[in-house]
């Protein structure tokens, strides 16, 4: 089979399977598999393949087509120009979330602080944490999350981009495992916490695409009935560890604005932004204390 026929292939079979983008998905599998960039794919259509490449780029083929998602049957995927490893059990970072990260670094930028302790909740693959950690590369960087499949992932992820060095990682549940980071890493609290937390309503979690409901871990989706349980039961623990000046940022739903923010000011966070993602929908929330 030469690489044309074999593109092809890989793409009717994704879109038998229902696959949402399967010219996308068929190249980015292909281009994977054979270790050649996207952009050369079709340079040399005529390529004939061993049937060694064949069959290894078509058991790609079938695990995306039972709707695992790209970036666990690959094993990576890219966050704010980075690379990161990925695997089934730990949340993909969503382009959204990069919003999140863009608005912290301009905020604490402008703070006066040379350098920062910052805290990253449900970190999962480590996304917001390695990245604040690769663009600030001084102070500390702890990363937590309640499964420990994800911490150690994230660990392999600083150390991939090369940011180990200042960061710490605690397996625990937001609010349980906080205590023991502020006693053995900062004493004097921190200087900004991050957290994209569980956000999805219990009961929209089955309404969402094959892959997210059937492979992403529920525990990174889920924030119980009204999708805010979890960030009200955390922000009045982090205004606990967060220093005086400190600055807090969420990723919410686009509907959560309001709620949240009000949660936000009940915890003593009374200045609150609210900043858009690319497609003007509501996604991060800023907070400080007035
Ligand atoms: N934005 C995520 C989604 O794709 C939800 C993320 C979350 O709950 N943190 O559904």
């Amino acid at each position: 089979m030469n690489l044309s026929s074999l593109l092809r292939s890989v793409r009717k079979s994704l879109e038998a399977a229902g696959v949402p983008s399967p010219g996308v998905d068929a190249d980015l599998l292909v281009s994977h598999g054979l270790k050649i960039p996207r952009s050369g794919l079709y340079l040399d259509p005529a390529r004939e393949l061993s049937p060694a490449e064949e069959s290894l780029v078509m058991d790609l083929a079938r695990e995306r087509a039972k709707r695992l998602p790209l970036q666990y049957v690959t094993g990576e995927c890219e966050f704010m120009s980075l690379t990161f490893k990925m695997k089934e059990g730990v949340f993909i970072p969503r382009p959204e979330t990069e919003v999140l990260v863009d608005a912290m670094t301009e905020r604490i930028e402008a703070d006066s602080l040379k350098s920062h302790v910052m805290l990253d909740l449900c970190t999962g693959s480590g996304a917001i944490a390695v990245s604040l950690a690769c663009h600030f590369k001084t102070g500390l960087v702890v990363a937590s999350d309640i499964s420990p499949l994800a911490v150690e992932i994230a660990r392999e992820n600083a150390i991939l981009n090369g940011v180990n060095d200042i960061m710490r990682f605690v397996v625990g549940d937001g609010v349980g495992s906080l205590g023991s980071i502020t006693r053995s890493d900062c004493e004097h609290g921190f200087d900004a916490i991050t957290c994209n937390p569980p956000y999805v309503g219990s009961a929209e979690i089955d309404e969402l695409d094959p892959e997210i409901r059937d492979h992403e871990p529920r525990i990174a989706l889920d924030g119980g009935d009204t999708g805010l349980e979890f960030i009200e039961s955390m922000l009045p623990r982090i205004a606990s560890i967060l220093t005086g000046r400190g600055i807090v940022g969420f990723e919410i739903g686009e509907t959560q604005a309001v709620p949240v923010e009000a949660m936000f000011k009940n915890a003593g966070f009374e200045m609150t932004e609210v900043v858009k993602d690319l497609n003007g929908k509501d996604r991060v929330i800023i907070g400080r204390r007035a």
